[in-house]
């Protein structure tokens, strides 16, 4: 089959490359003519394991281009930021549209965006010439590919049978499918994300008790995720998440909510608890004026250089509003902090040590160096993920709710 992508960010571009894999013609349309310029070239924008391979063994069905291409099959993969007013920006996913209308009456159009719900049918009625399914993505940033190769389910968004087959041939998975209503299908994407968010809130504030009581949150999570009604996966403490994702579906889907004069408690109180989390560990840090705090992992999580709504930046601001000296390091995010090209020079002269992002250098980091190089060997563990748990003497220890050694 041949397919446009339009989009070609963290969604667009490992969809267009799974889709290839697939043995799909694929042509991937994005606004910025440098990325298209050097994906052309088989430079990846983004940090993803295994995305320039893929880029270079897929080449010859993947195309890179500016224009809009007439095309039977679009998926439109663009941004849905966040709104001053919490609520979810369409401008991009609709503009995309009206072009699809445009360039190629008749055609079938894949929403992989994350979307309100009731945009899709929305869009199917402003379009009626197009033929609207909607496909959310569930894949995660750092294991991205290998979420596109083996996702957990295919949900697909249409009331056309005929339609169905045809999202199902192009994504070929052995994977559950399963066929709903487009609006189905975009609340199945913000429901899926809001209990992520739920889980890891829930397990901060046990963690906060544990600290409290002098209790051990990873054991308890441990504990309780052995219960297969609970499952172990998101019950890691830490210092909160972030990313492209969580804190701007939430804040659509409350907003969302409200409009049809619904409050979705559980889930603003997630979002609540996450804030506070950041207080929490601002707290530990025990900031003071003239202090210098390395921050470890800048990434929103591992395995990506995605930065957007990381924890550590917020983090960051907090600290400098603070008059506290901010350093930092990433093996590939890039930011505007005075940050480090080595883990070892972000450690040098510092007071204390925050993990932000559990990158395997961070999990391994030895407490030799932090005696060696920082000025008071302090390490905060925001990620709860220091392989050296019982620090050796000469380290102070901190993390969220698991007791360390001083
Ligand atoms: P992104 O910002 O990485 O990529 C979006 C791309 O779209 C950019 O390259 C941008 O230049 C391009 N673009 C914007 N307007 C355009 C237009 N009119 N024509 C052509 N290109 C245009 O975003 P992303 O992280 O890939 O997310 C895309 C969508 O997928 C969002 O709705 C997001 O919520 C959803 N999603 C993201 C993830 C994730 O982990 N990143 C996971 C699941 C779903």
């Amino acid at each position: 089959m041949q397919a446009t992508v339009i989009g070609t960010g963290y969604v667009g571009l490992v969809t267009a490359i799974g889709l290839a894999e697939n043995g799909h013609e694929v042509t991937c349309v994005d606004l910025n003519a440098e990325r298209m310029e050097r994906l052309a070239q088989g430079i990846a924008p983004i940090t993803e394991e295994g995305i320039e391979d893929a880029l270079r063994l897929n080449r010859e069905r993947l195309t890179f281009t500016t224009d809009y291409p007439a095309s039977d099959l679009y998926l439109i993969a663009v941004g849905t930021p966040e709104r001053a007013d919490g609520s979810c920006d369409l401008s991009a996913v609709e503009a995309v549209a009206r072009l699809i209308e445009e360039t190629s009456p008749g055609a079938s159009v894949i929403v992989k965006s994350t979307v309100p719900p009731g945009t899709t049918a929305r869009l199917q009625d402003e379009h009626p010439t197009l033929r609207f399914a909607m496909v959310p993505e569930f894949l995660r940033e750092g294991t991205a590919l290998a979420d596109n190769r083996q996702p957990s389910r295919l949900i697909i968004g249409t009331t056309d049978a005929t339609f169905a087959k045809t999202v199902e041939q192009l994504f070929q998975t052995t994977a559950p499918v399963v066929v709903v209503d487009p609006t189905t299908a975009e609340l199945t994407k913000y429901a899926a994300n809001s209990f992520l968010a739920v889980k890891i809130s829930f397990i901060n504030e046990i963690a906060r008790l544990a600290d409290a009581v002098g209790a051990d949150v990873t054991e308890v999570a441990h504990g309780i995720g052995l219960d297969p009604r609970i499952g172990s996966a998101f019950l890691r403490a830490g210092a909160g998440y972030g990313g492209s994702c969580f804190p701007k579906d939430i804040a659509a889907l409350t907003t969302l909510a409200r409009t049809h004069e619904t409050t979705l408690h559980v889930i603003e109180a997630a979002d609540r608890t996450n804030e506070a989390q950041l207080d929490y560990v601002l707290a530990k840090i025990r900031p003071e004026r003239g202090m210098r705090v390395a921050l470890l992992g800048l990434a929103f999580k591992p395995g990506t250089d995605d930065l957007r709504d990381a924890p550590a930046l917020r983090l960051a601001e907090r600290l400098e509003q603070l008059g506290v000296v901010v350093v930092g390091y990433d093996p590939a995010a890039r930011t505007l902090l005075d940050q480090k090209p080595t883990l070892e020079e972000a450690l040098r002269g510092a007071d204390v040590a925050v993990i932000m992002t559990e990158w395997p250098e961070m999990k391994a980091v030895a407490p030799e160096l932090l005696t060696r190089v920082m000025q008071t060997p302090r390490l905060i563990d925001g990620r709860n993920c220091w392989q050296y748990v019982d620090a050796p003497a000469g380290v102070a220890y901190e993390a969220i709710g698991r007791p360390g050694k001083e």
